[in-house]
């Protein structure tokens, strides 16, 4: 018995409609009221053959269904590009959410295991994968049973064959979320990413061609199918297109996990959704994308919070994990508390990484900062980190360096250069 984040088929029709909802704790849905709901016939319509891949790849592409887990790829495309090679194929879901300030995947499969489960199915479908992985993060125990109870009804009910959906658990490390590691540590081996090419999709899983996937992404492309792509791409403000869910954190009313229009910027998230700061806090800064996506000043509040806009400045949404700062967090702190969870979960393969994460902790421990050595240190880790955590660790320092020098003398800290 779980008491967990819930929405029935109507609730996910009052966030397509209202934009927005916040979190009850009921039970989650079972096979038969989501089967009850039209689940699971898009899985047997592929089955079937009453649904082509070429129109499925149509569908992704007109609701402009990208990878939620962070890299934004379309999703169309990775089908095509796996499938342009030869079988045996894998499909692993990445279900690791580790990305601090990250909660949405986790309030999807509480809510509806069997439809993130059939948007799975359909997406190895696509790729005539040979077996689906699912990688779970071992934080979320319960989940673990929801899912469990979840396979095994499927199982029962005809829907998969036993044994064609694999479990597995990881065991708390952050790398596991980047793909190439996932897929090592799925291979059983310590979870170090790989350099590429070959990408996962041409070398992945035992070698074969993979398609990786975040849970979110495919959580929706069964009510893609079912309500057309436009009930995503008619979404969106400031000219972007679709829906994404942000997982709201720190210093606002309500955090939560809010499904919002493509394009939003913090200032109407923090006041549409989450009924406005804090009692008592005033917005200082917010990191969009969790604790590599960098980090902004309030002054940044009304940009859109998409991957393009962010990446102009610097940062980058990754899996929308806002996590809100107000004028009573001590954001030289923040950093190097950022810095400290990136020396302690790199993977140690690469030295500009392995040894440029704990040098710069050093430099930010200093009471005068070197702008000038911690910005070539920067430099050296983004261009020569074999992964994305080392590419990403420098991010909020270089940020506080853009534009938080009035903060930072507040606190008595002399940037020099
Ligand atoms: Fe490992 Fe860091 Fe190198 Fe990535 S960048 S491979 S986490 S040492």
């Amino acid at each position: 018995h779980y008491h967990v984040l819930f929405a029935t088929q109507e609730r996910i029709e009052s966030v397509v409609q209202n934009g927005h909802f916040h979190p009850a704790t009921v039970d989650w849905q079972r096979l038969d009221g989501y089967r009850h709901e039209g689940g699971f016939a898009l899985l047997q319509a592929c089955h079937n053959g009453e649904v082509t891949v070429e129109a499925l790849m149509e569908a992704m592409q007109q609701a402009n269904l990208r990878g939620l887990g962070g890299a934004g790829f379309p999703t169309f495309k990775k089908w095509y590009f796996v499938r342009q090679e030869a079988g045996p194929r894998y499909c692993a879901i990445n279900a690791d959410e580790g990305e601090p300030g990250t909660f949405k995947d986790r309030y999807y499969l509480e809510n509806s295991p069997h439809q993130f489960l059939e948007g799975a199915l359909v997406s190895a479908w696509a790729v005539e994968a040979e077996a689906l992985y699912i990688y779970l993060r071992d934080e979320y125990p319960a989940l673990h049973g929801v899912l469990r109870e979840a396979i095994g009804e499927l199982e029962a009910a005809g829907l998969v064959a036993p044994g064609y959906i694999v479990l597995r658990r990881g065991a708390g490390a952050y790398i596991c979320g980047e793909e190439s590691a996932m897929i090592e540590s799925l291979e059983g081996k310590p979870g170090k990413p790989r350099h590429r090419p070959p990408f996962v999709a041409q070398k992945g899983l035992f070698d074969q061609p993979t398609l990786v996937n975040n849970v979110e992404t495919v959580y929706w492309i069964p009510m893609i199918w079912q309500r057309g792509a436009e009930a995503f791409s008619s979404q969106g403000r400031q000219g972007r297109v679709g829906l994404r869910s942000f997982s709201v954190s720190g210093r606002v009313k309500q955090p939560g996990v809010y499904l919002a229009p493509a394009g939003i910027t913090l200032q109407e998230l923090i006041d549409e959704y989450c009924d406005g700061m804090a009692d008592g806090h005033r917005l200082a800064a917010y990191l969009p994308g969790g604790a590599s996506g960098g980090i902004l000043p309030a002054a940044k509040a009304d940009i859109p919070l998409d991957f393009d806009t962010l990446q102009e400045h610097g940062c980058f949404i990754g899996s929308a994990a806002v996590i809100v700062l107000s004028d009573q967090d001590d954001l030289r702190g923040v950093a190097t508390n950022l810095l400290a969870f990136f020396a302690d979960e790199s993977c140690g393969q690469c030295t500009p990484c392995r040894v440029g994460t704990e040098k710069m902790l050093t430099l930010l421990e200093r009471s005068e900062w070197d702008a000038g050595l911690m910005t070539q240190l920067s430099q050296v880790m983004i261009d020569a980190s074999i992964c994305g955590l080392g590419q990403a660790a420098p991010n909020p320092v270089l940020g506080l360096l853009k534009d938080f020098r009035g903060e930072l003398a507040a606190q008595n800290v002399i940037v020099k250069g």
